[in-house]
């Protein structure tokens, strides 16, 4: 029998004796094919990587069918960054940014800003918005924020990203404990030492560790459950039909005289960067009128 891969997934992990649980992700493929139409500096790819991890772990964390968003604004190079993520944990996010002005490290990246979480559910209702400045040197700190300013539970992230991977590991204090024969303080005490065995993890472990080692070196002298998780996968919710609704909002006269210029009209979905392609026929078709009716006599 063939352990799963974690790669392209997010697993749960729980300790036994203590209320507290995990979760990691480690993306390969979806970040692979998130990236697919674009083409990041890497100090813009690898923020956008973390931000994508941060965002399957908060929506790891929903309790209902829906969608989260996680928006990043501010002066610095990277104007605005969005990803998203579905409770079934298809991902898609872009970033925009001013390549004149890329330096290393998140505070000059990002500038002085906001960091936007609005969760939305499929039943519809207000949506939930949880907004945190810009600080504290990462994103990771920022989720951090998110999480004491939410008035949620104690929780502590960890994010990395390269050209090959986006990752990230989210530890959480869970209500209750006290329970049987094991104390209040005891619990307090294994949730300081998940908490501070997750910060001293680097970003190749976080990467590249198999998630069995990463649950096990956080949980330590505890006995630890690692669940199997769910697939996460790159989908952006672009189609062909849906960028043709749009050359049909731009009107006729306008598509047929870049038709006329380039030979084809080119279309680019603004959130994957994924171009389409229409040529004469598509175009006529588009604005042509119905097809004449083939008649039952010919002479
Ligand atoms: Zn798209």
């Amino acid at each position: 029998m063939s352990v799963p891969a974690s790669t392209d997934r997010v697993r749960r992990f729980l300790l036994e004796e203590h209320p507290v649980r995990g979760q990691i992700v480690q993306l390969e493929g979806a970040w692979a094919a998130l990236r697919e139409h674009a083409h990041y500096p890497p100090a813009v790819r690898d923020l956008l990587g973390e931000a994508i991890a941060a965002a399957v772990l908060l929506a790891s964390t929903l309790k209902f069918e829906g969608g989260l968003t996680l928006q990043i604004q501010g002066d610095g190079a990277v104007r605005l960054l969005v990803v998203q993520c579905t409770h079934d944990f298809r991902v898609r996010g872009i970033a925009q940014y001013d390549g004149t002005r890329l330096a290393p490290g998140f505070a000059q990246l990002t500038g002085t800003g906001l960091m936007t979480v609005t969760i939305e559910s499929v039943q519809g209702g207000a949506p939930y918005q949880g907004i945190v400045r810009l600080e504290g040197g990462s994103l990771a700190a920022c989720i951090d924020a998110y999480f004491a300013t939410s008035e949620q539970l104690p929780t502590h992230v960890r994010l990395a990203a390269d050209a090959s991977r986006a990752g990230g590991l989210l530890v959480q204090r869970l209500p209750g404990g006290g329970e049987g024969t094991v104390s209040q303080a005891q619990d307090d005490t294994a949730w300081q030492r998940v908490r501070e065995h997750a910060a001293q993890l680097d970003a190749h472990d976080l990467l590249y560790a198999p998630a069995e080692s990463l649950a096990r070196r956080s949980a330590t002298v505890d006995d630890v459950r690692l669940f199997a998780g769910s697939p996460v996968r790159f989908e952006c919710r672009c189609s062909r039909e849906r960028v043709l609704g749009v050359l049909r909002a731009l009107g006729e006269e306008e598509v047929q005289s870049v038709l006329r210029e380039q030979g084809k009209v080119t279309a680019t979905c603004e959130f994957c960067h994924r171009p389409y392609e229409f040529d004469a026929i598509d175009v006529a078709q588009l604005f042509g009128p119905p097809p004449v009716p083939v008649p039952d006599r010919l002479n």
